[in-house]
């Protein structure tokens, strides 16, 4: 088997949610390239990922720092153009090991968060895609900036801490209509002229696509259900 054939091997859980977000993008008239398929690996081991890298998949994401400083580093070794994406809660003490190994950063939702990432970029020289998690149904269990806040800590982390923030991600509330949340967190977006638009898991990644998401972050439909 050539390198080749390795890199265009098939992975039917892929392949199925990439032709759904290639059909809702051109329902909507959008270019499915515009979209950012991230593979959410999380409690999913080299076994089960290996044949989405094989498939040709390069972004993935993780919600834990820890789980993922101990899979990917070897992952990277051998596919070393990979894209990892932190979409869980960071805590300011693992700043420096997700800075280190993520490649972008979703959860921004705190003052003591985003000016910890600006001083870890700053000494190692490094830029993520950040984006600021707002928690659209104002769940009090939930991460994120409340909708009403998200102007003046967006400003906040532009001007105060100097970071760039390349848009807006959310999680809606399980038991509401996703597509309610899309159009309020892109709506939003569009205000503060932000171009990013993080949202859409397995159960409601079309949704995403057809409101404007620019990455979705979908992992039960590729792998199957997590145990
Ligand atoms: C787990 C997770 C996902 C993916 O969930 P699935 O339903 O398995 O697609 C997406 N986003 C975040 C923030 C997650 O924690």
């Amino acid at each position: 088997m050539t390198t080749d054939d390795t890199i265009s091997a098939d992975h039917q859980g892929l392949r199925a949610v990439k032709d759904k977000i290639a059909a809702a993008a051109k329902g909507v008239g959008r270019s499915p390239a515009g979209i950012e398929l991230i593979v959410v690996s999380k409690t999913f081991g080299p076994d089960e990922i290996l044949p989405v890298l094989n498939a040709g998949q390069r972004h993935f994401g993780e919600n834990r720092v820890q789980e993922a400083v101990g899979k990917w580093p070897a992952l990277r070794d051998k596919f070393p153009d990979i894209t990892l994406h932190l979409i869980g809660p960071l805590q300011s003490n693992k700043t420096k090991e997700a800075v280190t190994l993520f490649d972008a950063i979703h959860s921004i939702d705190r003052p003591k968060i985003a000016k910890a990432i600006a001083e870890e970029q700053a000494k190692q020289n490094k830029e993520l895609q950040l984006f600021i998690q707002v928690n659209t149904g104002e769940e009090p269990q939930k991460a994120g900036v409340l909708p009403r806040d998200t102007a003046q800590f967006l400003d906040q982390c532009q001007n105060e801490f100097g970071l760039k923030i390349t848009g807006l991600m959310c999680i809606p509330p399980v038991d509401e209509e996703p597509a309610v949340h899309f159009a309020f967190l892109a709506k939003l977006a569009r205000e503060l002229d932000l171009p990013g638009l993080s949202m859409g898991m397995s159960g409601d990644f079309e949704t995403a696509v057809e409101l404007g998401a620019t990455h979705v972050r979908v992992g039960s439909a590729i792998f199957g259900a997590r145990t």
